[in-house]
């Protein structure tokens, strides 16, 4: 029995898991060999805790404390994973004022000696001396205890046996492991040490939702199937309500790995285990009452495709599961025919409509009137009109839920897949608050095409190119937008991409607010992706102050590229090409001088595009015009008398009309040809510059 415990002794460090499926280390405070259990014990959020737990479990998560006649050690055996995680090297830690602060706290738990007392251990179980009995019964008695006794030890034997199997097939299968994730077994060790040392405070419901007028804050799915067949590692973790991290995984040059963890901090910080109606509770709704207040509210999903955007504002749309009512779309629909009912806003008389359209390659259709196509109009004043997209009432939030059905399966019609088509378009859904007739406040919710297809702009392939320019801007032009939003500043590049002259009514007033949403994919392999997404969230609203990140920006040498691009350009005099030099001015880090020069040609080549469209359109009905006109003109000539002189007059002027035309297209189409080799030559310059880390 004395070996029950095997390594495990009081004082000892084990890792335990928590209920909710975290694990960490703990301190064993007592051992209790009645029911083969120990009390371990661990500092949380400053408060002292324990618990009880059978050694089976110890043993499973900690073979390398198992007795040792249970677990003969082979010399081919490789090391049990706790072990190899203790013998790894510690984390590096960059950028790491969480970190440190939680590492600290983990610290003092350690060397605080435990508040508990411990328990003395049990006695061994006496056998009471019995009275006077006769000589029978007491060997009839001693004989079936000792045959209570065997059977005790027997029950005994057979449960280490059982255990004894069982931590043989985990070791096994923890060798298997190893040799299949042989490259990253290493660094999934050290983010569980990192993970254990690190003291958790997720957001919870409890939590106070602060007002924003610019809130920015991320979510992170949990890992798909995909990820976990091709064993991905999460090398994400949420340590608190606003802190999100990144486990990048470097090598040395000596190739030694090594984790840099990066951190960022948000409004909030959403993990793994939220639901949408969580991530509602502190990013949609409270603008909801912002639309009812006059106001104008968006709200942004950013992030790579597969990140979790569609999920989050329409809903559930895994497998055959088509469920659109736990979207954030549906949701704020809800609250706003709740809000209507409220007394103060009941006698305001408020009609809702929703309008439900995309943007693809600076393109509007609306996907309520099978995808037409829509022109965007921007009138005297600057209002931006999008001419003849529909506006439906609705009365309820099935009303609602109806209309984002047609919506999506209008945006999704003949695609091979949801995703291939949505990872280059923005899809927008807005709700309406009209007060007869006139605009009274709106909620715009938008879907935005992947952030990764904005580095497309050097494909080979002329619409990919074009797709990812119009994303890059778009993106682009949004985050200056919405920085501007929060500076009061005078002008904002709006009309440097659709999206943000479509949104430009959403980015301005003083009753003005937004809300973004980064999604992150947790798996090692979308790494990159990730940090380009949180540097630019953060970009959005920078909220720390990292004093490496500040001395670096300080350092300057950057050259005044707008300089350079003036000599290049000469004066802009368009709104387009101020608004591109503004947004290539905001941006200089990320957008190169040959990048502008791109944008530049997609903006003409745009333009050009939809000149030449219309010209050839009137051509085309001026020619059946003509036809008419040419057929009277023959049968005229048909007839006996006909007057010569007129048929010729007539007829030249038809001819001299139609090359007058004519040429003219052709021109216009020529010059077009030439844009789009421009266009093709500026993409092949593209030196792609990647935001500074933060
Ligand atoms: P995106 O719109 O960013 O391309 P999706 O919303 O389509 O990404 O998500 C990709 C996949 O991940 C979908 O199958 C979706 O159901 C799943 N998914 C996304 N977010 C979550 C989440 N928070 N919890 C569970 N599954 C999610
Ligand atoms: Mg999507």
């Amino acid at each position: 029995m004395a070996g029950m415990f095997g390594k495990i002794f009081v004082g000892i460090y084990v890792e335990i898991k928590r209920s909710d499926g975290r694990i960490h280390q703990a301190m064993v405070t007592s051992l209790h060999e009645d029911n083969e259990s120990v009390t371990v014990e661990w500092i949380e959020n400053g408060d002292t805790k324990g618990k009880e737990i059978d050694l089976e479990s110890i043993f499973a998560l900690n073979p390398d404390v198992a007795p040792d006649e249970e677990i003969p050690q082979s010399p081919e055996t490789p090391l049990p994973p706790s072990s190899v995680a203790k013998t790894s090297k510690v984390p590096k830690v960059l950028n790491c004022w969480s970190v440190c602060s939680s590492a600290a706290a983990v610290g003092t738990t350690r060397a605080r000696p435990s508040q508990h007392s411990q328990a003395a251990e049990p006695p061994p179980p006496a056998i009471t001396p019995q009275p006077a009995l006769n000589q029978a019964l007491i060997q009839q008695q001693n004989a079936r205890r000792k045959s209570n006794c065997v059977k005790e030890v027997e029950k005994l034997q057979e449960k280490r046996e059982k255990r004894r199997l069982q931590q043989q097939e985990l070791r096994e299968k923890r060798a298997q492991e190893v040799d299949v994730n042989l490259p990253n077994y290493e660094i999934m060790c050290m983010i569980r040490d990192f993970r254990a040392s690190l003291d958790y405070r997720p957001l919870t419901t409890n939590d106070m939702i602060e007002e924003h007028r610019i809130c920015v804050c991320v979510r992170a799915r949990p890992l798909n199937k995909k990820e976990l067949t091709v064993k991905d590692l999460d090398v994400i973790t949420i340590p608190s309500k606003d802190v999100v991290m990144v486990h990048e995984p470097k090598q040395k040059v000596d190739l030694t790995r090594y984790l840099e963890n990066q951190t960022f901090r948000f409004d909030y910080a959403f993990d793994e285990n939220s639901t949408n109606e969580m991530v509602y509770r502190f990013t949609a709704q409270p603008l909801v009452e912002t639309i009812f207040e006059r106001g104008m509210a968006t709200c942004f999903a950013y992030g790579q495709t597969g990140s979790g955007k569609t999920h989050t504002m329409g809903g559930d749309f895994s497998g055959k599961n088509q469920d659109c009512s736990k979207g954030i779309y549906a949701l704020s629909a809800r609250d706003v025919f709740l809000m209507l009912k409220k007394p103060n806003y009941k006698k305001l008389d408020l009609q809702v409509f929703a309008t439900f359209f995309e943007i693809y390659s600076g393109k509007v259709f609306d996907l309520l009137n099978r995808k037409a196509k829509l022109r965007v109009l921007e009138d005297g004043k600057q209002q931006v009109q999008v001419v003849g997209l529909q506006e439906r009432e609705v009365k309820c939030t099935e009303d609602v839920l109806k209309l984002i059905e047609v919506g999506n399966s209008c945006r999704t019609s003949g695609q091979t897949s949801a995703n291939a088509h949505s990872s280059r378009s923005h899809a927008v859904f807005q709700i309406i608050l009209r007060r007869r007739g006139k605009m009274h406040g709106k909620f715009s919710l938008i879907d935005l095409a992947g952030n990764e297809r904005g580095a497309d702009t050097s494909s080979a392939d002329r619409q990919t190119r074009l797709e990812g320019a119009e994303i890059n801007k778009s993106l682009l032009a949004l985050k200056e937008c919405i920085r501007a939003l929060g500076r009061n500043k005078p002008h904002t590049p709006f009309r440097a991409s659709k999206l943000t002259q479509v949104l430009r009514d959403s980015f301005i007033g003083e009753n003005s607010r937004t809300c973004m949403i980064a999604t992150i994919s947790p798996g090692m392999a979308s790494c990159e992706n990730t940090l380009n997404t949180l540097r630019y969230a953060n970009r959005v609203k920078e909220l720390t102050v990292d004093s490496a990140a500040v001395m670096e920006s300080h350092q300057g040498g950057h050259i005044n590229q707008l300089e350079v691009l003036e000599a290049q350009w000469g004066v802009g005099s368009s709104p387009q090409r101020d608004d591109l030099k503004l947004l290539c001015e905001q941006n200089e880090e990320e957008v190169s001088p040959q990048l502008f020069t791109f944008h530049e040609a997609v903006s003409q080549l745009v333009e050009m595009e939809e000149q030449v469209l219309e010209d050839h359109r009137v051509v085309f009905q001026e020619s059946i015009r003509w036809l008419e006109d040419e057929k009277v003109l023959l049968e005229m000539t048909e007839e006996v008398d006909y007057d010569v002189e007129s048929y010729a007059t007539q007829l030249e002027q038809i001819l001299d009309q139609k090359i007058d035309i004519l040429t003219e297209l052709r021109d216009k189409v020529k010059s077009f040809r030439c844009t789009l080799q421009e266009e093709e030559q500026a993409s092949k310059q593209i030196t792609p510059k990647r935001p500074r880390a933060l």
